[in-house]
């Protein structure tokens, strides 16, 4: 499937910004924003950037009032090269968009493509055909090829570029981007060693080593290389290109960073050397093969709706392309795509992306809690500086594992980060059954979070209540028992409590309960705490209030908001919202979602009282509204819901994809069918499905792995059918009713 955009040479300059995001290239690892490579004259309007994942420069970040325990510095994405500044002279003139260029992402082969013709003073056509990828399987390997091809012979010169001279992208009008333009490079040094053009460079204050090594060819020639300045290479080639000939530029370039080892030049030059003995045709089927292998676990098509097909493989693709693979790096919410939200890393990654990966590619899901355990030791010390003192409390937003908030009241306050982290354990241990990831990292993580859920809380007249936090709505800050997060914390002081006991002769975990001087008495607290948490109700309303004040604040008139007043952040003082029953996004709807304690009836009263004072300001919430809609029966609202979310990138809906991906959507379409009109539920007593359409589609099909076992489901408006490749260990149920499938066997069932 391809993914198309047409844009003018004169295209507005936004819109360009814009195509950065959509055709960027990355791989978990590096990310290169698809900018024009012959450049443009406005260096303001572009977002010219290449990243690396984790790599990031610390900013000073000052506080007015420097009360005690708030955050000071804080950590922020870098751009760390420009890769790919390509010019093309054709007859003395720069080559570039003249009427219209064609850009495409090719989803089956994961790379993007450019093509335009361009008309020389001298009366030919030059066809320019640009190719560019990320590598799946050689992170650090980015690729760019360049073909060539007139109907009249032409004098052609390429100067192909690579600087360390970069900075980042500011925007001081919106609190979402960074407020200063800063350079965050040193460049070190440059050399040209046969052919092989390298650049260093040091991150200002963080200290990062990064470099970049290359090599330019033209049809297996050399160029003639120079060192521009330190922190600049050049190649050059000139030729003539005859009529009807065809010509071929290719730039290979590798990263390394210091985070992993020392040395980065060789360890770039190394990967380059591997790379360029490949060659470019092997780098372009390993991409290949690598992509079909991960299309081929998600199983996914969906006939009978092209463009939300085509929006959902694109979401999917990105969050391929964004999610860390390396166990020190997570996923930024903006993905490798753009510097919005600084690069930081939130809970988007656990609660929003990573059940597609558990359910797919669990290797992916274990390398990112391999990185939040990796961060552990810094958790814990944050729950020391917030006053806890026993547990851990994860940032809300970081790079490093440190805290990068400066506002806490929607940001260190929001201690469900912690919930998201037990429930991506949970979930990818129930899922694969991977007993030994659970006795190594997943319970320490687990019994340290329980252990903050324990101190951060307190009984009052015989409830365990968790006082001064803020849940998923940053519209409603600093809150008592905020719905959501006291029923996070409730099931993982279950879980802790139970995986405890079920693994407590294990060898390493008799380790770890001793490191952690840990004993079963803590166990009985953290099940006398789950017994006792309070779980806000409204017996009026028939809902679940948001917090303990939430209901008795007067109501936001959504409908007489001017539309240019959204969102409501951009245009009102915090305070202001605070005193409102508004919301920016899902809060106790997702606690509805994904802990399931309520009646239908609650569930009903909850999703009709929530719709009319949420905004949807985040892109976080309307994935969550279609999932609650479709378990409610309402296939209509479920299917405008997806609807609205699935297109919210390809359509620029926020109007600031220029900045980058919003990642937790996309991976909410996923949820969206999965736990929506799938009726996929994960439980401590097995998997379940209750498959129910929107009238729109016809045929919908997904696979899972479940234990280790493929399972391919197909859901009609009819029926729905289930083949799995292994016989299943594991109780599954379909409406309801447990069903068994060996290898091999297909089984059906009705829809209701
Ligand atoms: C949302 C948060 C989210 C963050 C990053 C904010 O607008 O309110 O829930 O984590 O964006 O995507």
């Amino acid at each position: 499937m391809i993914i198309e955009r047409k844009y003018k040479g004169n295209s507005d300059l936004n819109e360009l910004m814009l195509a950065e995001t959509l055709f960027h290239n990355a791989n978990g690892y590096i990310g290169v924003r698809g900018s024009r490579e012959e450049g443009q004259e406005d260096k303001e309007k572009t977002i010219r950037g290449s990243y690396i994942n984790g790599v990031y420069d610390i900013v000073e970040m000052k506080q007015a009032e420097p009360l005690y325990g708030l955050v000071n510095e804080k950590q922020g994405i870098v751009n760390v090269a420009d890769v790919q500044d390509v010019a093309i002279y054709a007859d003395g003139c720069l080559v570039k968009v003249q009427s219209e260029e064609i850009r495409e992402l090719d989803l089956d082969n994961g790379i993007t493509k450019r093509k335009f013709t361009y008309k020389s003073v001298n009366g030919g056509s030059l066809n320019v055909t640009i190719t560019r990828m990320a590598s799946f399987v050689r992170l650090p390997i980015f690729l760019l090829k360049i073909e060539l091809a007139s109907d009249a012979k032409m004098h052609i010169q390429i100067k192909a570029k690579q600087s360390s001279a970069v900075m980042n992208f500011a925007d001081p009008s919106d609190p979402r981007v960074a407020s200063e333009v800063v350079c965050h490079i040193d460049p070190l040094e440059a050399s040209i060693k046969e052919h092989i053009a390298l650049l260093t460079s040091k991150v200002k204050k963080s200290g990062i080593k990064v470099s970049t090594a290359l090599l330019d060819t033209l049809d297996n020639t050399y160029s003639h290389d120079e060192l521009d300045t330190f922190s600049s290479t050049l190649s050059t080639f000139s030729f003539t290109l005859k009529k009807d000939e065809k010509r071929s530029f290719k730039r290979i370039v590798a990263f390394a960073d210091s985070r992993s080892g020392d040395n980065t030049v060789e360890r770039a030059k190394k990967s380059l050397i591997d790379a360029v003995k490949a060659g470019s045709e092997k780098l372009f089927k390993e991409q290949h093969d690598y992509i079909s292998s991960f299309w081929s676990n998600v199983g996914f098509s969906l006939e009978g709706d092209e463009e939300l097909e085509k929006a959902f493989r694109f979401n999917v693709y990105q969050l391929l392309q964004s999610a860390g693979k390396d166990s020190i790096s997570h996923m930024a919410a903006k993905g490798l795509s753009g510097e919005g939200y600084e690069g930081h890393y939130f809970w988007d990654t656990e609660m929003y992306v990573q059940p597609l990966f558990t359910l797919t590619s669990p290797h992916i899901s274990k390398a990112l809690i391999e990185y939040r355990y990796s961060t552990l030791d810094k958790a814990r010390a944050n729950a020391r500086l917030l006053g806890h003192k026993k547990g851990a409390l994860f940032p809300w937003r970081t790079i490093n594992g440190s805290e990068c908030s400066g506002f806490f009241p929607a940001g260190t306050a929001q201690y469900h980060i912690d919930g998201a982290v037990a429930y991506s354990v949970i979930m990818y241990y129930q899922v694969t059954g991977d007993k030994e990831f659970m006795t190594s990292i997943g319970l320490e993580l687990l019994i340290e979070i329980a252990r903050l859920w324990l101190d951060c809380g307190n009984y009052h007249k015989g409830r365990f209540e968790i006082h001064c936090v803020t849940g998923p709505d940053e519209y409603t800050c600093i809150v008592n028992n905020n719905y959501y997060t006291n029923l996070s914390a409730r099931y993982d002081l279950h879980y802790a409590a139970k995986y405890v006991r079920e693994f407590r002769n294990n060898e390493s975990v008799k380790a770890l309960l001793k490191k952690l001087s840990f004993d079963l008495n803590e166990a009985e607290e953290f099940e006398k705490a789950e017994k006792a948490m309070f779980i806000p109700y409204d017996e009026e309303l028939d809902i679940s209030p948001q917090d303990d004040s939430f209901l008795s604040k007067k109501v936001w008139n959504i409908e007489e908001t001017p539309k240019e007043m959204f969102p409501l952040l951009l245009h009102y003082h915090p305070l202001t919202l605070y005193r409102y029953q508004v919301c920016k996004q899902a809060d106790a709807l997702m606690g509805h979602f994904l802990y399931e304690d309520e009646s239908y009836s609650t569930l009903l009263n909850s999703f009709r009282y929530y719709e009319k004072v949420t905004t949807h300001d985040s892109s976080l919430s309307r994935c969550i509204f279609s999932i609650m809609a479709s378990r409610l029966g309402l296939k209509d609202e479920a299917y405008k819901y997806f609807s609205t979310s699935a297109q919210i990138d390809l359509l620029d809906t926020n109007k600031n994809t220029k900045d980058g991906i919003h990642t937790a959507n996309m991976g909410g379409s996923y949820l969206c069918l999965l736990f929506g009109f799938a009726g996929l539920r994960i439980k401590e007593d097995g998997f379940y499905l209750q498959p129910s359409l929107p009238k729109e589609w016809k045929k919908f099909t997904f696979s899972l792995t479940l234990r280790g076992v493929r399972l391919h489901i197909i859901i009609t408006q009819n029926e729905c059918l289930i083949t799995s490749e292994d016989n299943i260990s594991f109780p599954l149920y379909i409406n309801g009713d447990k069903v068994s499938i060996k290898a091999g066997e297909t089984i059906k069932r009705e829809v209701k």
